[in-house]
């Protein structure tokens, strides 16, 4: 039996084929996460013919495919008070979910310095699907955008996997919300893979629990950081890939979500998600340590002496891949000094969260009455040699490894892809640059500064 390897030996050569073309439109979203979504009713809402694709069969990117269950970003500190920082699209969706029962009330944590919202992943997954239909956003579920086909400096067309074979799309405006860059990778950007030194956050795979029992389990790890304790003290008995677990409630208090686990790759290593074998392997081990969690749950945690898995996440949850070289590198600093840019899209209120080897690290905002920072158009719009009609938004924005430990978070994600979507509508109509951007976020409710 031979071994799979990406350092071929042996190599096969297609045949040149031509490829039907499955239609056109003004912009294309690739990838229905936060910002996509975003991205694609903000490009609707502005006149522009807009489709999304997206390899799975439903939206929402890692909030629903890697199990998520919780909006982080939304809520800031401006003036000591706690409050609802990121508006404008989203807030539709919001009201979406609730509409549906599956909005969590805000939950407050680490003494009060997070806020955040958890959703019932069905709940999310049939909004979206209406929200975007509602706005006229068209959609085409279970292509993988694979290839483009350049004509000068722009993208002319995406060439698609899809189950009836391989097809084209012509395209005026294209917005990279892949969460990898996909698109920005197949058409020449540049990119870094992590910190550039072969280190990524670390993915996790995501569970809920079932049948936990509210009180007893609240009163032993209700708090941020409250299971630490007891892990410490079952460690001879299990073995825990990282410190630093949440495990918190979800809108069911019976039904509890876990954040636990970290994978490694054989180097020892973050799992590189742009690694197909490593990306596979990942699947097994994430599922074996949370079985492994699970056994440590029912034998030591009070109130989780019943439970069962309710929900593994469809994929391995993948917090960074590659983030394209942009006109802006968001950094660490911008967003602990809560930095304010003249051409702001709106705001990241959620602090670093570094997920490190066997351990996850914060580092919050330094004024802690106003902890949040304004996020700049500029993240959004590739370096040459990147194609002039392309933009990015969320996870594979502008930003610098550490500042997207931050701004990768749903809040920024849904900010960036708004400001993304406007703008490539606004290009469709002949308009460049960041005035009419602006005026139009304001206008939904973008609290830019
Ligand atoms: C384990 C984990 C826990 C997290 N916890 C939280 C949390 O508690 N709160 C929070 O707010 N955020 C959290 N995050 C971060 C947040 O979920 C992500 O950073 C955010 O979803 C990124 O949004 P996005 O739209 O940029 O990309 P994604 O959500 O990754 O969406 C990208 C979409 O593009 C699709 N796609 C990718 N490539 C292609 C292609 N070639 N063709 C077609 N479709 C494609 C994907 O299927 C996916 O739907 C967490 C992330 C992880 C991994």
């Amino acid at each position: 039996m031979s071994r799979l390897s990406l350092q071929p030996k042996a190599w096969v050569e297609e045949s040149p084929r031509r490829t039907p073309v499955l239609g056109e439109c003004e912009v294309l979203v690739v990838g229905g996460g936060p910002a996509g979504l975003a991205a694609a009713v903000a490009a609707a809402q502005q006149g522009a013919d807009t489709l999304l694709i997206e390899r799975y069969g439903f939206l929402g990117g890692m909030g629903t495919a890697g199990g998520v269950t919780n909006f982080a970003g939304l809520y800031g500190r401006r003036h000591g008070q706690m409050q609802q920082l990121v508006h404008g699209v989203v807030d539709e969706l919001l009201e979406r979910i609730d509409a549906l029962g599956g909005l969590n009330a805000p939950q407050d944590g680490m003494g009060g310095r997070i806020r955040v919202r958890s959703y019932d992943v069905a709940a999310y997954k049939c909004a979206a699907d209406a929200w975007l239909t509602a706005h006229r956003v068209r959609l085409l579920f279970h292509v993988l955008a694979c290839d483009v086909q350049m004509e000068g400096d722009r993208i002319q067309s995406v060439l698609l996997q899809t189950r009836s074979g391989r097809a084209a799309l012509r395209v005026q405006q294209v917005i990279d919300a892949s969460g990898d860059a996909d698109i920005a990778a197949l058409s020449g950007a540049a990119f870094t893979l992590g910190d550039g030194g072969g280190n990524m956050l670390y993915p996790s795979t995501m569970f809920r629990i079932g049948e936990v029992q509210p009180q007893a389990a609240q009163a032993a790890v209700g708090e941020f950081g409250a299971i630490e304790a007891l892990m410490e003290a079952a460690s001879a008995r299990y073995t825990f890939p990282r410190r630093g677990a949440i495990l918190r409630p979800q809108r069911n208090p019976r039904q509890w979500r876990a954040n636990v686990t970290q994978l490694r790759n054989a180097r020892g290593a973050a799992v590189d998600a742009t690694n197909a074998l490593e990306l596979s392997a990942a699947e097994l081990e994430g599922r074996r340590q949370i079985v492994e969690y699970m056994r440590f749950l029912r034998s030591e945690v009070p109130g989780f002496e019943q439970a069962e898995i309710a929900e593994i996440a469809a994929q391995v949850g993948v917090r960074e891949t590659r983030r394209v070289h942009c006109q802006h590198m968001l950094d660490a600093q911008e967003v602990v000094s809560g930095a304010s840019f003249a051409d702001s899209i709106g705001l990241n209120a959620w602090p670093i969260e570094a997920h490190l080897d066997g351990s996850v690290q914060w580092q919050h905002f330094n004024d802690a009455h106003n902890a949040f920072n304004q996020l700049p158009w500029r993240m959004l719009v590739p370096l040459a040699p990147a194609p002039t009609n392309l933009l990015v938004a969320g996870r594979c924005a502008g930003m610098t490894h550490l500042g997207q430990s931050a701004a990768r978070a749903s809040g920024a994600c849904f900010v960036m892809g708004q400001a993304a979507g406007t703008a490539a509508a606004l290009r469709v109509q002949g308009q460049e640059g960041y005035l009419g951007i602006r005026t139009s976020l304001a206008n939904s409710g973008v609290i830019l500064g």
